[in-house]
This record gives structure tokens, C-alpha cells and sequence, in this order.
């Protein structure tokens, strides 16, 4: 999923074209679903000369995307130009103006992260609300400091991960954006969610009352499953919120 700006991409997927503009990588973990195309995003922008690629992944994988960097570079007889950068929950990285990334634990059957982004921003103090603006302006020129700073939470991106997150990082229910996987639906696929360590609908039934973002775009939908399927279920199982649900999902013919 790319996000232009501050021009990054959550996870690599098979490896888009599209990808090439991303001069920051944030992988979740290390199934190929999510990382297999990080060499060929990565071969495509040394192509092109582009400013080093800022790969960031959860701490423990990180010696396994090296190899499979390097084992690409062999191939290929070529360079790329990469910085590997390994993260653990808590970890901020600045990605742009104002922007921030903060990594935080997923739930999964291998090790991974999810990541909030974060936009800086300043606002009148609570203490001079309500002030008139010249006496707002007398005050500044006196060096009284009438601004704070405070942080939005713009988007949380869940990669995989079962419902445990949601216990761990209740922050995730606060996002404007919500980026989280359903990758099972009905009664058949009910325990698969938690052996597999990902989501089934109905572990997003038993939280409806807790997404207070403005949207939540569901994705990974396993291939089992139409997303025609996914909407229907949407719309009939979380009324209050199947307005804010959009769904990020690849259809793959059969
Ligand atoms: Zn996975
Ligand atoms: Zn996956």
C-alpha cells in the first residue's frame, strides 16, 4: 500500500511497478505475500538512480531480507542502493514534514509489526482559547509561547495479524485511517483466524462499537472467499459500520 505523501509503502507485495516512486519501505513481516517484491522494488529504483531506499522491518527478519536482498544483487550483478533499517515496537522514524512512523507489535504467527502515522501540528494552548486575537498578538510579542503541539493519528496499518492487536494497541480504534486484514469470513473458515494468526469478520462483529475512525479499509482477503462475499457480509453483520468500510482486495480469477 503505497502513501503519496509522504511517499511510502506498507509491505511490497509481489512487487508493483507503481512501488518505485516509494522511497521509504515499511515491511510488516516476512511472508512472501508482503516482501517477495521487495528486490525487484529495489532493483527498479537503483535503475533509475534514485535517492537510496529507506527499508525498515521488524528486527528479528532482518537478517533474512538481507539475504534475500543479496541473493537478488547476485543475480543481477548489480548494487542497489538501500539502507536496512531493523525497528521494534515503540521505534519513531520521521518520514517527512510534520510526519512521523511508530512501529507496534502485531499478532501474527511470525514476528511483525503494524505502523501508525503521525502529523504534528500546532494549535492554540487550552490556557488562551477564547482570548481576542490582539491580545493573542501582544502576548506572542512578549515571548509568551500561546501554541501547543499536538499529534493526529492519520492512519494505522495492521499488516497480518489476529485479534490480539486490538487488546495490545486499542490506538488502532482512534485512527482516522484504519488499514486491517479480514481474511476469513463465515462459519466454516470460524477458528482458521486464530490458528493462522488473521482476522475473521466476526472478530470485527465483536468489536464494532469500538471503531471510532472515520474509515476502515479491510484487505487480505483469502482467496476462498469473493469479496462480493466480504461486502454482503459487511453490510448485513456490522450495520453501524459498514458505511465507513471500504475494501482494499485483489479478486483473483479462478
Ligand atoms: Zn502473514
Ligand atoms: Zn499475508
Amino acid at each position: 500500500m503505497r502513501v503519496h505523501p509522504p511517499g511510502l509503502t506498507f509491505d511490497v507485495g509481489r512487487g508493483a511497478l507503481q512501488l518505485a516512486g516509494a522511497q521509504d519501505v515499511f515491511l510488516t513481516h516476512g511472508h512472501l505475500d508482503h516482501v517477495l517484491g521487495l528486490p525487484y522494488v529495489l532493483s527498479r529504483r537503483s535503475l533509475h538512480r534514485s535517492a537510496h531506499t529507506r527499508v525498515f522491518c521488524p528486527q528479528p527478519i532482518a537478517g533474512a531480507v538481507a539475504e534475500l536482498i543479496g541473493a537478488a544483487e547476485r543475480l543481477e550483478r548489480a548494487q542497489y542502493r538501500y539502507d536496512l533499517m531493523p525497528l521494534t515496537p515503540g521505534d519513531r522514524v520521521p518520514v517527512g514534514r510534520h510526519l512521523t512512523i511508530e512501529a507496534f507489535p502485531s499478532d501474527h504467527v511470525v514476528p511483525g509489526l503494524g505502523y501508525h502515522l503521525w502529523r504534528r501540528r500546532r494549535r492554540l494552548a487550552p490556557d488562551f482559547i477564547g482570548l481576542p486575537p490582539a491580545e493573542l498578538i501582544a502576548l506572542r510579542e512578549r515571548g509568551v509561547e500561546t501554541a501547543e503541539v499536538v499529534e493526529d493519528l492519520e492512519l494505522s496499518y495492521c499488516g497480518d495479524t489476529g485479534p490480539g492487536v486490538f487488546a495490545t494497541e486499542p490506538r488502532v480504534f482512534e485512527s482516522r485511517v484504519l488499514v486491517v486484514e479480514c481474511t476469513f469470513l463465515g462459519e466454516k473458515h470460524r477458528d482458521k483466524g486464530a490458528h493462522f494468526g488473521h482476522l475473521h469478520l466476526d472478530d470485527l462483529i465483536a468489536r464494532e462499537g469500538d471503531f471510532r475512525n472515520q474509515a476502515v479499509v479491510l484487505q487480505h482477503l483469502s482467496h476462498r472467499h469473493k469479496v462480493s462475499e466480504l461486502r454482503e457480509e459487511v453490510d448485513r453483520c456490522l450495520p453501524s459500520l459498514a458505511p465507513r468500510i471500504h475494501l482494499l482486495v485483489e479478486e483473483v480469477e479462478r
